[in-house]
């Protein structure tokens, strides 16, 4: 949407009179100080209107209700972000028709107030951040409840009245039979599994007043059926107990305390320290709100959250995307009726509507799918650090490969770094061996399998399936993989002003870079080493899992990725296999990265590191070395020292090297001196325009016009690019263009883009967007 923030409700309510939006007949609002409420529209367009509380509702109107309010003789649905005595411009104004629902507010004060933050930071409409911020299910269908009877046994027959029922009428009997062995309650529902006329049944006994019936709430509950042990608080140990006192300084005071930045390497025991501070949070009658990433919210995550808090101190409640609508919808509906004091997940779980939050821990944080890619596209990490500044929480980041962004934050001292150096079993990380696919190729054995496969990984993972021991194995095939690089001596081309891989444009049969549009010719021939095989082959999970059927053919394998994990549970299906050892061999993408814990897994093989190192992205680097370090600390959880493989044309590139030596500061300091040499984030900020088009010439042309109009305006801080081709060229039937700005002015830049963007009008066949802190550069 090329949509632009809304000017102010004045103007907006001048614009509408002025387009015949007739406010009268309305009524003069009295004095009092809730007799206005300002609403914004949920509508595609985003206007705020003032408009008059009737008496009747001026007790229930809150702030953060959902109303329905007239708008040119029709009546929409939206939300009142602030009540006032009397509105600021004078005229009569309508009246709100009716709430929503019972009108409690289904947003708090603070995410009315979060939800501007977002608006103004990402330039997008308010109305946007609302909608995200309430999950579809609640938004359309509020308070859609399944409900059941619960029945209760208040007449206990005697045993000759029973007789006598049993005589008269069995089955009725048999339902009192029931309830009895029930031990007097149970549910309609319940009792129609084995008696499917129970409906009816039940009728004469609710009559004769044996039984009572009662309508009642049923939850869809994701964990129906799961049983949770209750787990008590290991004991820390020193580096945890060090962690945990800063941890407990800081919920002491909460205003005062800096945002913590955890940097504990796999296996620290991150998670134990978010249990006791939670536990704590709890004990001071206070909430917490936990955000994991999709990918790890796995069954397992879960279960160790529920489990510590099953003895009934809290409930928790989940909220991610493979709930269905309903398991959805009651789980907000828990946070929203203070029924949960936890909240576990994922990114959007950013908005839950938890009060009194001590509070808010983001696990992973360096993970970009924190990112939203459509608008609004906010960064849910970024927002944690600004709800707790909000609502005077602590905030509480952790990693074991902090993102640039965050560790330079740590740097320069605006975070509280903490630090956790060894894995409580006190192993030493694994063990990471790199294998140098350009010697594996000399060495002439380039079967397509010897490509998947090296042979120092084939005879690992042989050894693995004769002792009985367990493999994983990765392949990151992210995106589309188009950098060239030489098949026999690795050189990758790359821009020679922006040091980052060139994409080859399979349509054009050009190189093109990225950041600053410059252009070339591919090379027939590796310019390094003259090899004329220089195009890059690309193989996916599917092509590793056939080629591993053929070597290993009794291995029992399972490949995941989101091709072969479609099925609601499949995923805690496979790793419910793999983890009692039904399975040998899993091969996946980053969904089995991370956050899982097999003891038994003694191998891990990443069999293309190039293909994160070679995206078109300044994160490359930074990408590849965490990835590798995630998957290194799959290896070796349990008793037997775990072995990493990781194959790579690039063994010497300082993301390899670095994560092979486990030295995360290493990495990033000399990756923060390169960013800053070369005007990239943490140091500048970076925001992308996005033109698409079904016709190419418009889509291009607007975004020339628009590049021209900024470059005019630049100041000197600021850099823009070229407008470009993105590398994803064409998408869905629609042409695309980018043009990339930084400066270490965010504000400012941000501010320059939405002017410039809004003085244009563009042709209604062209969308523009632009993305703050972009965190991909697609
Ligand atoms: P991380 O999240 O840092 O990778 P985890 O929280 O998953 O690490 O902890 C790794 C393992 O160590 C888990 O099996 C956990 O139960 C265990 N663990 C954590 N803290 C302790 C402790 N203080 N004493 C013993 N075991 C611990
Ligand atoms: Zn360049």
């Amino acid at each position: 949407m090329s949509s632009i923030p809304s000017p102010t409700p004045a103007a907006q309510q001048d614009l509408l009179l002025e387009m015949g939006h007739s406010l009268a007949p309305g009524v003069e609002p009295s004095a009092t100080p809730q007799a206005v409420a300002r609403v914004q529209l949920e509508g595609s367009a985003a206007l705020e209107l003032d408009y008059a509380v009737p008496a009747d509702l001026i007790e229930k109107v809150r702030v953060g209700s959902r109303v329905k309010v007239p708008l040119q003789r029709q009546l929409v649905p939206g939300v009142v972000l602030e009540l006032m005595a009397r509105s600021s411009h004078g005229h009569r104004l309508k009246e709100i028709s009716s709430l929503q629902g019972r009108g409690d507010p289904v947003f708090t004060s603070v995410l009315i107030k979060l939800a501007h933050w977002v608006a103004d930071y990402y330039l997008c409409p308010v109305n946007h951040v609302l909608r995200a911020m309430l999950p579809q299910a609640v938004r359309e269908k509020p308070e859609s409840f399944i409900t059941d009877s619960h029945l209760k046994l208040v007449h206990e027959p005697k045993p000759e009245e029973l007789e006598k029922l049993r005589a008269k009428a069995p089955m009725q009997a048999r339902i009192i039979d029931e309830l009895l062995s029930a031990g007097g309650e149970t549910t309609l529902s319940q009792l129609r599994r084995g008696l499917p006329r129970a409906t009816t049944l039940l009728a004469p006994l609710l009559n004769k007043g044996w039984i009572t019936r009662a309508e009642v709430r049923v939850e869809r509950d994701p964990f129906e059926n799961e049983e949770f042990l209750a787990t008590q608080p290991l004991k820390l140990t020193e580096e945890q107990q060090a962690v945990h006192e800063c941890v407990l300084a800081a919920l002491q005071q909460p205003t005062e305390a800096r945002p913590l930045l955890l940097h504990g390497v796999t296996g620290s025991g991150k998670t134990e320290i978010f249990l006791q501070a939670i536990a704590h949070v709890i004990e001071r009658g206070q909430t917490a709100l936990v955000l994991v990433p999709e990918i790890s919210l796995t069954p397992q995550t879960i279960e160790r959250f529920k489990a510590r808090f099953s003895d009934g101190k809290a409930t928790i409640a989940v909220l991610h995307s493979h709930l269905s609508d309903g398991e959805r919808h009651d789980e907000w509906f828990k946070v929203h009726e203070r029924r949960a004091q936890i909240v576990i997940g994922a990114r959007s779980a950013i908005f839950a509507p938890l009060e009194n939050l001590g509070i808010i821990i983001v696990d992973e944080e360096h993970e970009p799918s924190y990112k939203q890619e459509e608008s609004p596209r906010y960064h849910a990490r970024d927002l944690a650090v600004v709800r707790a500044k909000m609502e005077g929480c602590v905030v509480l980041l952790a990693s074991a490969t902090p993102c640039l962004e965050s560790f330079n934050n740590a740097i320069t001292g605006k975070y509280e770094l903490l630090r956790m150096t060894r894995r409580t079993d006190g192993k030493s990380l694994p063990l990471i061996r790199v294998v140098d696919l350009r010697l594996e190729r000399r060495k002439g054995s380039d079967s397509p399998d010897t490509r998947v496969l090296s042979e120092k990984l084939r005879s690992a993972i042989q050894k693995r399936l004769d002792k009985g021991e367990q493999t994983i194995l990765f392949l990151n095939r992210r995106g589309f993989n188009t950098s060239l690089s030489c098949q026999s001596c690795g050189h990758v081309c790359q821009c020679q002003d922006c040091a980052i891989p060139m994409t080859w444009h399979k349509s054009e049969d050009y190189l093109i870079c990225h950041i600053c549009g410059s252009r070339r010719v591919p090379p027939k021939k590796c310019p390094a080493c003259q090899d004329p095989g220089i195009r890059f082959a690309g193989y996916g999970t599917e092509r590793v899992e056939q080629v591993l059927r053929q070597t290993f053919p009794t291995a029992r394998l399972a490949r995941v990725d989101t091709d072969t994990m479609q099925r609601k549970n499949q995923l805690r299906d496979t790793l419910r296999d793999f983890r009692s050892q039904k399975l040998d061999m899993l091969i996946g993408t980053q969904m089995i990265a991370k956050g899982l814990d097999f003891p038994n897994v003694t191998l891990v093989g990443v069999l293309n590191a190039d293909l994160a190192l070679n995206l078109p992205d300044f994160r490359a680097a930074e990408r590849t070395f965490q990835l590798l370090t995630q998957v290194a600390g799959r290896a070796g959880r349990g008793e037997v020292k775990g072995e990493v493989v990781v194959q790579t044309f690039a063994p010497h590139s300082p993301a390899v090297q670095f994560a092979r030596h486990g030295d995360y500061e290493g990495f990033a300091q000399q990756e923060l001196d390169q960013r800053k040499a070369l005007h990239y984030p943490p140091n500048d900020h970076v925001v992308l325009i996005t033109s698409r088009s079904k016709h190419e010439g418009r889509a291009e042309f607007v975004l020339a016009n628009l590049a021209k109009r900024l470059g005019d305006a630049l100041a000197s801080d600021m850099r823009m690019s070229d407008p470009i081709p993105s590398p994803l060229a064409k998408a869905h039937g629609q042409f695309r263009f980018q043009l990339l700005l930084r400066s270490p002015r965010i504000r400012a830049l941000a501010r320059l883009v939405q002017q410039t963007a809004k003085a244009m009008t563009f042709p209604e066949d062209v969308i523009v967007t632009w993305d703050v802190d972009a965190m991909s550069l697609m």
